[in-house]
């Protein structure tokens, strides 16, 4: 059982300001934690153009940067930590490819979202990025627990 948990990955999620301003934050949230995945962090917060430059650094070079900065400082995000087995892969699959207009029905930026510049969510791309996204948002440290529903989730 000690070792099942030590393989449980974390990834971070982010609900950008567009989510939060149309009213998908309980669905999205909603989401995660049907899907059996533990809530670890989880903050209501407002960034500035040098954190959001530092959160998208590896995309400096894209020609949607500087869009992509003043997206995400318009309002509000609500940056999450979310824990399980795969949860990385298994995030970006329930949240759809980049391009919604391209992202499957069921997924989330498939059923919420159209365009790329509004595309609602942001999630970790590997296992090394979601560590440093979560040292990022959360550098005071998450929550430590385990959810006693663990073993009805995980063999
Ligand atoms: N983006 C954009 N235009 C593009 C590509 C990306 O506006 O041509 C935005 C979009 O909001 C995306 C974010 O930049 O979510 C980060 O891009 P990335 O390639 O990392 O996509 P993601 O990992 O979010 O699917
Ligand atoms: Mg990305």
């Amino acid at each position: 059982m000690e070792i099942s948990i030590a393989k449980m990955e974390q990834t971070f999620i982010m609900i950008k300001p567009d989510g939060v301003q149309r009213n998908l934050v309980g669905e999205i949230i909603g989401r995660f934690e049907k899907k059996g995945f533990t809530l670890k962090g989880l903050k209501l917060t407002s960034v500035d153009s040098a954190f959001a430059k530092k959160h998208y650094a590896d995309l400096s070079a894209q020609p949607f940067f500087n869009k992509l900065v003043e997206y995400i400082v318009s309002g509000p995000v609500v940056a999450m930590v979310w824990e399980g087995r795969n949860v990385v892969a298994t995030g970006r699959k329930m949240i759809g490819t980049t391009n919604p207009s391209e992202s499957a029905p069921g997924t989330i930026r498939g059923d919420y979202a159209i365009d790329m510049g509004r595309n609602v969510i942001h999630g970790s791309d590997a296992v090394e990025s979601a560590k440093k996204e979560i040292a990022l948002w959360f550098p005071q440290g998450i929550a430590e627990w385990k959810s006693s529903a663990h073993h009805w989730i995980f063999e």
